[in-house]
């Protein structure tokens, strides 16, 4: 079995890749690094949920720091960035930086990352991290891939409830939070997305 790094944001967006790879003889070693995620028993929470279910499969996670200082350092100025904009593009930038310097130590030379599993997100902002940071590393390279296709979007939700895991209503950090709540109430008000 091939084994790779595989970043991972969340249970409900890691469990249908998982799932792929695991049919493809690829065997994953999840690297939960996701220090944008507030506040912190909120990234507990969403943390033991993947260890359930990864545990559940035999498959490792490695956790990484909850430095959500050095977060809000990175993103300083971008505060009021909507979701896609600047402020994700940089957090997309520090999450798959480690992801890509944690594949070098441990000699796996390729990564992947769960973070564009959702449609929320934008995959030329993940891609463009993941190419970024891999470049940073001769032995290291960034598995680019859309992992909503293939009946993975379609299988997320299925695993979704299969397993009931803990489904958070916002991307992570305090701003999509703030961001959150305030389409909740333009929803109550009128007419508004809801976030899968
Ligand atoms: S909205 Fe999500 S991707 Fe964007 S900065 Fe916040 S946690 Fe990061």
């Amino acid at each position: 079995m091939e084994n790779v790094l595989l970043h991972s944001c969340c249970a409900p967006c890691s469990a249908a890749i998982i799932e792929w790879m695991l049919a493809h003889d690829i065997r994953p070693t999840l690297y939960y690094f996701n220090p944008n995620i507030y506040p912190q028993d909120e990234y507990v929470k969403r943390k033991n949920e993947l260890s359930r279910h990864c545990a559940r499969l035999g498959l490792e996670v490695i956790d990484g720091d909850w430095d959500h200082e050095s977060w809000r350092e990175a993103v300083r100025g971008l505060e009021h960035e909507p979701e896609r904009g600047a402020r994700c593009q940089t957090c997309f930038n520090v999450r798959l930086e480690a992801a890509a310097r944690k594949c070098h130590e441990l000699g796996l030379g390729r990564f992947a990352t769960t973070l564009a599993s959702s449609r929320w997100k934008s995959l030329e902002q993940v891609n463009a991290a993941g190419r970024r940071a891999a470049g940073r590393w001769d032995d290291v390279e960034f598995w680019e891939r859309n992992w909503r296709k293939d009946g993975l979007q379609e299988r997320r939700g299925v695993l979704l409830k299969t397993y009931g895991f803990y489904n958070q209503h916002w991307c992570g950090c305090e701003f999509s939070w703030r961001d959150t709540l305030l389409r909740d109430l333009q929803r109550l008000l009128g007419d508004a997305p809801k976030r899968d």
